[in-house]
């Protein structure tokens, strides 16, 4: 939340009626504004197992009141997603990731970004995509990852598997976000062409001393493994979990273990200064 303030949500503080209005209407105002400013990236760092290095980073929007207070996305990514205003939204965290990985390009393998259903849905996502691409041909495309999460199939009324495998053709890399916590999670690794897969952090979370967990991680990393897809384990926040994860050899994790999400100045001090484990 900014600082070294850390905020918890959960299920039962979804938010009012009248803080999603308020919510809204932020939205609007921040889009109107200086959007690197009103909608600030911060990056959180992805870490190899075997080299302890950062090797990629995650993309996570921030939004930034008038008063100069920084809110989590759960305060306006739902808003943003009944709106539609996750379309300009998303055109601008794509645009400005992209901006960032060509600038940290020395340092940074990778940035990844999410996509919202809706967002995917929309019939102009892939020809703008491939035009921030081509504004940008310095830029090995692979190094850009789109996450997606399993809703986004389930209430797609588009070909989900088609239009990511039209993005796939651009050299983009896919992940499949929060693995695991949806309903159908064998059915999307049949059916979509991704690259990784992105562990959901309950699966995570204390699995040194869960028999159950480590099983089920190990299983999907032999599985992802099967399929040539990697794996990134998410919120590693225990040293054992650490140790445990790469004992089970995961080849990468995220997680307050290594840090949060952090604003650009000093995740790239973090880049500058390397990470060891
Ligand atoms: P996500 O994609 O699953 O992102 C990971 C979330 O887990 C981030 O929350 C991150 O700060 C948090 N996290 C990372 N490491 C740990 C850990 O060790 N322990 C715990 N407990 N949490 C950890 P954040 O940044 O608040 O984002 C929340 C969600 O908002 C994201 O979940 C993502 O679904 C959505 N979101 C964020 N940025 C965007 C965006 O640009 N576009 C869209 N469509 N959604 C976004
Ligand atoms: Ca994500
Ligand atoms: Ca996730």
């Amino acid at each position: 939340a900014g600082g070294n303030r850390i905020e918890v949500f959960t299920e039962d503080m979804r938010v009012s009626v009248h803080e999603r209005l308020a919510a809204e209407a932020r939205l609007r105002e921040a889009l109107a504004g200086h959007l690197p400013w009103t909608l600030p990236l911060w990056f959180q760092p992805v870490v190899s197992t075997v080299t302890g290095q950062i090797i990629g980073a995650e993309a996570l929007v921030r939004m930034r009141t008038p008063d100069g207070k920084i809110l989590s996305p759960y305060h306006f990514i739902g808003a943003a997603e009944e709106t539609g205003m996750i379309v300009p939204l998303g055109q601008h965290v794509l645009r400005s990731a992209v901006e960032h990985l060509i600038y940290w390009s020395g340092h940074l393998g990778y940035v990844s970004v999410n996509v919202s259903p809706r967002q995917l849905a929309e019939p102009d996502f892939v020809p703008a995509l491939a035009g921030l691409l081509a504004e940008h041909p310095e830029l090995d495309p692979s190094r850009l990852v789109l996450e997606i999460t399993e809703t986004a199939m389930l209430a797609s009324t588009v070909d989900v598997s088609e239009r990511l495998a039209t993005i796939k053709r651009l050299g983009v890399r896919i992940a499949l976000d929060d693995f695991g916590t949806g309903y159908s999670s064998l059915t999307w690794l049949k059916s979509v062409p991704a690259d990784v897969v992105k562990l959901d952090r309950s699966f995570v979370a204390g699995l040194a001393e869960d028999q159950r967990k480590s099983s089920i991680i190990s299983a999907v990393l032999w599985l992802a493994r099967s399929l040539g897809m990697s794996t990134i384990a998410e919120g590693v926040e225990e040293p054992a979990d650490w140790t445990a994860l790469q004992a089970a050899g995961c080849p990468a994790v995220q997680g307050y273990f290594f840090s949060p999400p952090r604003p650009p100045e000093e995740f790239q001090e973090m880049l500058i200064n390397g990470v060891c484990v």
